[in-house]
């Protein structure tokens, strides 16, 4: 008899630690992405604030799969799905299945503003957070021939959103403009580079403990980054930050991590859909009512009375749902019965800037130095291979002792760089 085979919809977290594992078990695996590589998105804001190289935190996907016969990977944009014919339909052509993973994660939720989506930076994949990377470091080659209007927007940066991916950007902003913007420039007066981190909530990092909320907020404003919590960016038109409490902030750089909204392929009924598009699940990871269709990761909604309002979207929980998922296509080769997902929150964790982190376990939170070592030990144990972990080690380990990074490249087809700085000034002065 021929081998059942599982489709996978998405090469993140959770559908590669499902693939990896279930690679030699008896199932044709297909492993279908947009991208041909894997990518490690807690270390996006070091990729965009010039500290990491991309490749550093990304992987190949045929690379992790070289030999096995049984892992078809595929780059494809996945179109839709018809469960009734167990077909998925992508770019690339349409793919059967027995079994069908969904964990296609998120994507960036500008809540239906069209203009904070054409003109805003979001942070979801290496290529937005090297597109963040040029914009940023074009900012200060504008800045040297930028008449003193023009100046404000060009030395203005605000961050939207104060969760984790806001902080640890706002913070890491701030330190290339102590430590490495003054080197590289040296006649420029860098007093007058702002950088704004606008919150709609009360506080910074929202689901952490108020320890660390407070902490991160106190480290942030020390380190000169200016934090307007209760503020909603209402509008914005790629020159002027509108907040709905009518204060404006003109700027050519809002980086928008407000929030993000499941990546949801065609075919799922809307009803199996919660709030922030995710697909709700059994405690199987199964989508309600189906035998054979699981949603893992962030995409995917399971209540738990541990977790009733769903799990946290992180990298740990994907992980976690992989595995059992894994499991459980053991025990339906072998027709036992399945095992349901339980998490076990080993604690939550973000970063401001040098020997400055917060850390919240289940029993204990705690911030600075410590949190921070703690917090990089374990984001270089996520990520995937030891030729990574160590390159993202060495470039740690340089710019801990010299404040520097030598990656400041600004990556753009020839010319264009120069192109898009002479079309921004164009638009600046009309
Ligand atoms: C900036 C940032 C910082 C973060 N920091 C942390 C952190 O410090 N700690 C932590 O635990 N978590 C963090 N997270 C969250 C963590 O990255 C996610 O929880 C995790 O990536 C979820 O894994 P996933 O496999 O569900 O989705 P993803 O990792 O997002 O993978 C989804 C995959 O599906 C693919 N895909 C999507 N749509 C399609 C389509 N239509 N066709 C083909 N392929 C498709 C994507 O290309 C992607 O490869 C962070 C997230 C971001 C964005």
């Amino acid at each position: 008899m021929a081998n059942k085979r599982i489709v996978i919809l998405g090469g993140g977290f959770a559908g590669l630690q499902l693939a990896k594992i279930i690679r030699n078990t008896g199932y044709e695996i297909t492993l279908i992405d947009q991208y041909n590589f894997h990518q490690f998105q807690p270390l996006f804001y070091q990729v965009a604030t010039a500290r990491l190289e991309p490749s550093s935190i990304s992987f190949p996907l045929r690379k992790v799969f070289q030999r096995k016969h049984c892992v078809h990977v595929r780059l494809a944009k996945v179109n839709g799905i018809d469960m009734a014919v167990q077909k998925v339909m992508t770019s690339e052509g349409d793919f059967s299945y027995d079994y069908l993973v969904i964990a296609t994660g998120c994507t960036t939720n500008y809540f239906g503003n069209k203009n904070i989506e054409q003109f805003a930076f979001p942070m979801k994949s290496t290529t937005e957070a090297i597109a963040l990377r040029n914009r940023i470091l074009l900012n200060f080659e504008d800045a040297l021939s930028a008449t003193a209007e023009e100046m404000p927007a060009i030395m203005n940066i605000v961050v939207a959103g104060g969760g984790p991916t806001g902080v640890e950007l706002a913070g890491s902003l701030a330190e290339m403009k102590r430590n490495v913007l003054p080197r590289d420039y040296p006649d420029m007066d860098f007093s007058q580079l702002n950088i704004y981190l606008v919150e709609g909530g009360p506080v910074t990092l929202g689901p952490m403990s108020k320890a660390s909320q407070q902490k991160s907020q106190e480290y942030l404003e020390k380190m000169g980054v200016q934090v307007w919590t209760n503020s909603i960016v209402e509008d914005y038109d790629g020159k002027m930050v509108k907040l709905k409490d009518g204060r404006t902030i003109p700027t050519h750089t809002l980086i928008w991590a407000a929030g993000v909204t499941g990546n949801v392929p065609g075919g799922i009924e809307k009803e199996k859909l919660v709030r922030g598009n995710r697909i709700r699940v059994d405690q199987y990871s199964r989508l309600e009512g189906s035998e054979n269709v699981f949603a893992i990761g962030d995409i995917s909604y399971m209540e738990t009375p541990d977790f009733p309002k769903g799990h946290p979207q992180l990298a740990n929980v994907a992980n976690a749902q992989a595995k059992n998922t894994a499991h459980n296509f053991r025990h339906l080769l072998r027709n036992e019965p399945l095992k349901p997902f339980k998490y076990k929150n080993p604690g939550t964790m973000a970063t401001v800037g040098k020997r400055k982190a917060v850390v919240d376990l289940p029993f204990m939170s705690f911030q600075g130095r410590i949190a921070w070592f703690v917090w990089m030990f374990l984001h270089l144990m996520l990520i995937l291979n030891v030729r990574n972990k160590i390159i993202v080690f060495i470039n740690w380990a340089i710019s801990y002792f010299t404040n520097d990074t030598t990656l400041r490249l600004i990556l753009l087809p020839t010319g264009k760089a120069i192109e898009q700085k002479n079309k921004e000034q164009g638009a600046g002065n009309g």
